[in-house]
């Protein structure tokens, strides 16, 4: 099997990657929604059944204090993980359904920065989630 963006990152960063941190990291690499660590193991242990979910929740802890993964808590009280992208992105909740939606916008991106810069700071990084309902009934 082909080694995912997350694998190479764990070698380039020195992790010992076992094949239990192989497969879920390509869980994480393959995923394109935000997993709990309930669903990272169900998708992991499909792939190895030997696997635990006190392995699971040891290797997410493990590649985010790497700032391999980035933890969001989106409102549910479950924390949600992503691969950290290279491209910057902000998350819109659907409250209502629970569907992610994830967006860029420019003029966000500048008003922030404009604000750090009024009260005297140079923005390094932000987190914004937006929590929304469906306009309409029929809106999913
Ligand atoms: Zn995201």
């Amino acid at each position: 099997m082909d080694e995912s963006r997350l694998e190479k990152l764990c070698v380039d960063k020195g992790m010992k990657m076992t094949e239990q941190r192989r497969v879920i990291a390509r869980v994480l690499s393959e995923a394109e929604d935000h997993p709990d660590v309930e669903e990272v193991y169900r998708r992991a242990s499909a792939q190895d059944s030997k696997i635990s979910i006190a392995t699971v929740y040891r290797t997410m802890r493990l590649f985010e204090d790497e700032g391999i993964v980035e933890r969001h808590d989106f409102g549910d009280g479950r924390a949600r993980y992503e691969e950290v992208s290279e491209e910057h992105h902000d998350h819109l909740i659907n409250v209502k359904t629970g569907r992610v939606i994830e967006f860029q916008n420019e003029e966000i991106e500048a008003l922030q920065e404009r604000v750090a810069r009024e009260h005297g700071l140079r923005l390094v990084g932000h987190r914004l989630e937006l929590y929304g309902v469906p306009l309409k009934d029929s809106d999913k």
